[in-house]
């Protein structure tokens, strides 16, 4: 079987690992002309840290990724509200990860260039569209840039990974038109410094109004008694739209200090944090409506390509990477590769679906738009709302996104 990949993101490499493994004739094509490590942190959960192990990932992993001890959540003001334990802390069997996203992504790449050969990643060849029949699928792949058409390639498969802005998706839904904006602007940054609290958890405070994320991402950084911090200060924007969403669109702190003015808790002073940042990137928070459908005969959509998702649940590569492992395994399970990709949908579709619905009515912060709505500024959370209504917000969200923790550890992987 002869799979062509379109986008070496975090979701197309881990489909182009699963696939190499289980024999099949894989090659991916990515429209920038040279992979660089971009990006800045994200979290992978148990369920998604499952199946990086199962394609022997752990040990390196291990070496660069923060193994994450807890989420904390905090009011604007600092005080706790609840403090989840991740991955093994929580008795999970495998750890949840906070790491750099670039560093990530060229981990799965160097890994799929050794086990499956260089040649099999073209760069700078964008796919621009497709067509198929009975025999095969064909896809004409361009320069981003010039628009020339540079290669026409064959295959039995075409798994479309390109991203939010995905052109097969789009020749697949012509009239779908842009993605949603979520009236949120993302502002995030990386800052090299003493660790807060235990140096290995991540932060949710703040609510709907103005949220602060953080969390390290450098294993190595920790080891020598620092720490990499990652932070995402999420900023309601009361416009139907706004620029369009780039990863890489630089910002500058001065319209956050003033925002964040009062955020200096006694264990983190938050302006100081945002000011410290050497670069600084704003991004628009999209999603898209999810769909009822991926695959179409020999092509089918995967990662934020078929589910976009807006930020709040550490949900986006997650997702992506069980989808590329879900793939590999509905096609090792089928003689009939077409089969394969309706067993594929049938099984990530809903699951994914049911996460992009639970992350816009805000997935487990939640428990901060109780406080809010029940007991703001409150000097005493717990008179107001008792501690387990807090945990039933993050229990349900685990077992709906698929890592209730009892549940996970009794299912089977995607290993064939
Ligand atoms: C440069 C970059 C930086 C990011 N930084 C962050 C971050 O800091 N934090 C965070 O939470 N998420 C970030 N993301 C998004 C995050 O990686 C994804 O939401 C998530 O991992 C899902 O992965 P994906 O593979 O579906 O999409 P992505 O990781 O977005 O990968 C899509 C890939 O497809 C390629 N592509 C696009 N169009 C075409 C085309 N026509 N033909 C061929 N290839 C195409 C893109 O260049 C990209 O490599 C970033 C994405 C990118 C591309």
């Amino acid at each position: 079987m002869k799979v062509i990949i379109a986008g070496a993101g975090i979701g197309g490499l881990t489909a182009a690992l699963s696939l190499q493994k289980i024999g099949v004739d894989v090659r991916l094509f990515e429209s920038v002309s040279s992979i660089r490590s971009l990006g800045v942190g994200i979290n992978v959960l148990p369920h998604a840290t499952r199946e990086l192990f199962a394609l022997g990932l752990q040990a390196e992993l291990d070496s660069f990724a923060i193994k994450t001890r807890a989420m904390k959540y905090f009011t604007r003001r600092g005080k706790e509200v609840i403090s989840v334990p991740c991955g093994e802390y929580a008795g999970y069997k495998w750890p949840q990860y906070s790491l750099h996203r670039g560093e990530f992504q060229m981990m799965l790449l160097n890994a799929f260039k050794q086990r499956a050969g260089a040649d099999k990643v073209i760069c700078g060849h964008a796919i621009s569209e497709f067509e198929q029949d009975e025999k095969g699928v064909k896809a004409t792949f361009i320069d981003s840039k010039t628009k020339e058409v540079l290669s026409t390639e064959t295959a039995d498969l075409l798994i479309a990974a390109d991203g939010l802005h995905s052109v097969v998706r789009k020749q697949l839904y012509p009239n779908e038109g842009r993605p949603v904006f979520s009236k949120i602007i993302c502002y995030r940054g990386a800052v090299e410094s003493t660790p807060y609290l235990d140096g290995e958890s991540m932060i949710i405070c703040g609510d709907n109004r103005l949220r602060l994320v953080s969390y390290p991402i450098s294993e190595t950084q920790r080891r020598q008694g620092n720490s990499h911090i990652n932070w995402i200060a999420s900023v309601p924007f009361e416009s139907d739209t706004v620029g369009r969403e780039d990863w890489a669109q630089q910002s500058r702190p001065d319209k956050l200090l003033e925002l964040y003015r009062d955020w200096q808790f006694d264990w983190l002073n938050v302006p100081q944090l945002i000011q410290s940042a050497k670069e600084m990137f704003e991004f628009p928070v999209y999603d898209r409506d999810p769909l009822k459908r991926w695959t179409f005969d020999r092509v089918t959509l995967l990662g934020d390509a078929a589910h976009p998702l807006i930020p709040v649940s550490s949900s986006g590569a997650v997702h992506a990477i069980i989808d590329g492992r879900a793939l590999a395994y509905a096609l090792g399970s089928h003689d009939n590769p077409l089969d394969g990709l309706i067993a594929y949908e049938q099984d990530r579709l809903p699951k994914a679906n049911r996460v992009v619905v639970a992350s816009r009515n805000n997935g487990p912060d939640e428990v901060l738009e109780i406080v809010r709505r029940e007991c703001d500024d409150a000097d005493n959370i717990f008179d107001y709302v008792d501690r387990n209504v807090f945990q039933k917000v993050i229990d349900d969200f685990k077992e709906l996104s698929g890592f209730g923790i009892d549940t996970l550890n009794n299912l089977d992987s995607y290993e064939i």
